[in-house]
């Protein structure tokens, strides 16, 4: 494998660092612009934004425990608008993965983008982060998350419940992967990139950068490790205590997709709904392999909880079908040489 690791000194100053590494990336990639997750001008409110010059970044921050979109639903639309541009995306691993289910069902390219993630320390519930904002301070919630990276985040029964049970928390699937947890950030972060030529992109910064120890890498892993292995517990008993309300077959469970009401908001936040939504046949049924497709490539983001008007928690109910998808369909489909899985 080509993946290089390298050590980034933070001198008491992460947060500073990440946006001196963004920077650093953004002049020598010569990008002209670059979406980011959350911006960080100190408000309460948070979402996704374009910033177009490098000096944007004075006020990014990736910790701020929020996330009111999946990024990666903007990609779709922006690639076409901007289509003679050099763009470039920081995303939350949630938000990587939606973008690689885009891509998986061929309905995005990531060539010619510019990735970049980091591990994420987890958000709270929207209403929850507004009321701590405006006791705290939107600034301190960033300092609490920062001060826990080393305990893999802070009490994740607080967090929305999709971030109690992320499996994959931690940074890795872009070209550049900022890592944190595990680690004591005031002194040091690492940064992998996915293929040594991309050491150009952050050569001749001032950035101290020096291949890590394979302490940090194994402090790192150790840790990522520990914190999926609690959120799989937590998901395991959220599948059985679902297990014990839904006894049904996936196409009685994709049925009740259809029974469900009309305001779609769900789909509409969705990022994999942002160029392939579900559509009724005339029966008024969502058909199966739409579904199954939906269900297969969520990212696990829990956005569709967080604007349910029903509070439903549709990602725990998509994580319990797409197990039980795999239980009942996958031996049958794969002797059959379906494509519906892949
Ligand atoms: S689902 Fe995972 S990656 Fe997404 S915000 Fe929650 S903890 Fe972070
Ligand atoms: S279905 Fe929900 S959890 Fe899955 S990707 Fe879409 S918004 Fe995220
Ligand atoms: S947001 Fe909730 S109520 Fe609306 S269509 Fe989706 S699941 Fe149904």
């Amino acid at each position: 494998m080509d993946e290089r690791v390298l050590t980034v000194e933070t001198h008491g100053d992460p947060l500073g660092t990440i946006r001196r590494i963004l920077k650093t990336i953004w002049k020598n990639a010569q990008l002209d612009a670059l979406l980011v997750p959350t911006n960080g001008s100190g408000e309460i409110k948070a979402k996704p934004l374009l910033l177009h010059s490098p000096e944007e970044l004075d006020s990014f921050n990736p910790f701020r425990p929020v996330m009111t979109s999946n990024a990666a639903r903007f990609l779709p639309e922006l690639q076409t608008r901007e289509v003679s541009k050099a763009l470039g995306a920081v995303l939350r691993p949630c938000e990587m993965r939606a973008l690689k289910g885009l891509e998986k069902n061929s309905r995005l390219s990531t060539a010619g983008l510019l990735t970049i993630s980091f591990d994420c320390l987890g958000t709270y519930p929207l209403e929850d982060y507004h009321w701590r904002a405006a006791q705290k301070g939107p600034d301190q919630l960033t300092l609490e998350a920062i001060q826990f990276a080393r305990q893999g985040g802070i009490v994740p029964y607080r967090f929305r419940s999709a971030c109690q049970v992320c499996q994959s928390p931690a940074s890795g699937e872009a070209q550049f992967n900022i890592g944190v947890i595990g680690l004591p950030i005031r002194q040091y972060l690492l940064l992998t990139l996915s293929h040594k030529e991309l050491e150009k992109l952050i050569s001749g910064s001032d950035l101290g950068l020096r291949e890590a120890t394979q302490d940090s890498i194994t402090a790192h892993r150790m840790m990522v490790a520990k914190v999926i292995e609690r959120n799989h517990r937590v998901n395991e008993r959220i599948r059985q205590g679902m297990a014990d309300i839904f006894p049904m077959s996936v196409e009685q469970l994709v049925d009740s997709f259809s029974q469900c009401g009309e305001c779609q908001k769900c789909m509409s936040i969705c990022p994999l709904c942002a160029i392939d939504k579900p559509t009724r046949s005339e029966d008024g049924k969502y058909p199966l392999e739409e579904v199954v497709r939906w269900v297969e490539s969520c990212a696990g983001c829990g956005m569709c909880d967080q604007v349910c008007p029903l509070h439903r928690p549709l990602s725990a109910f998509f994580s319990f079908v797409r197990n039980r998808l795999h239980q009942e369909l996958t031996p049958a489909l794969s002797s059959s040489g379906s494509a519906l899985l892949h």
